[in-house]
């Protein structure tokens, strides 16, 4: 176990008015971010979210086909709990997230592209 203390976490400079949230899986920005996207929003700030994939795999039990638009549907109806009005989501519906990793040269250049467009 560390003994070092943990550093104070520096102000974040909120100077800005436009923002892309990029996450692997629905539901990663409610587990870690959801409460300061809620307070940008409040203030007026346009935020963006870019989900790598639908999360398609990640229900035990049901099929990627029927898991994917389900957390789609619970990944869009969360982002407006906190005033996110635009959900990407990277992948298509009929592909499983592990198709997305192929090529790292893939994968770099549909980021840009599709941030480009947001
Ligand atoms: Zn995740």
């Amino acid at each position: 176990m560390s003994t070092e203390k943990p550093q104070k976490l520096l102000p974040l400079d909120e100077d800005w008015n436009r923002a892309v949230a990029v996450a692997a899986h629905p539901d990663d920005l409610e587990y870690g971010a959801a409460s300061a996207i809620a307070r940008w929003t409040e203030q007026g700030k346009e935020i963006t979210y870019l989900l790598l994939t639908r999360g398609e795999a990640g229900i035990d039990g049901m099929h990627p086909r029927e898991a994917g638009p389900l957390r789609e549907a619970e990944e869009v109806a969360g982002a407006l709990q906190v005033g996110v009005t635009t959900v990407e989501f990277w992948t298509t519906r009929t592909a499983l997230s592990s198709t997305v990793w192929t090529s790292a040269g893939t994968s770099h250049g549909r980021f840009v592209s599709t941030s480009r467009t947001l």
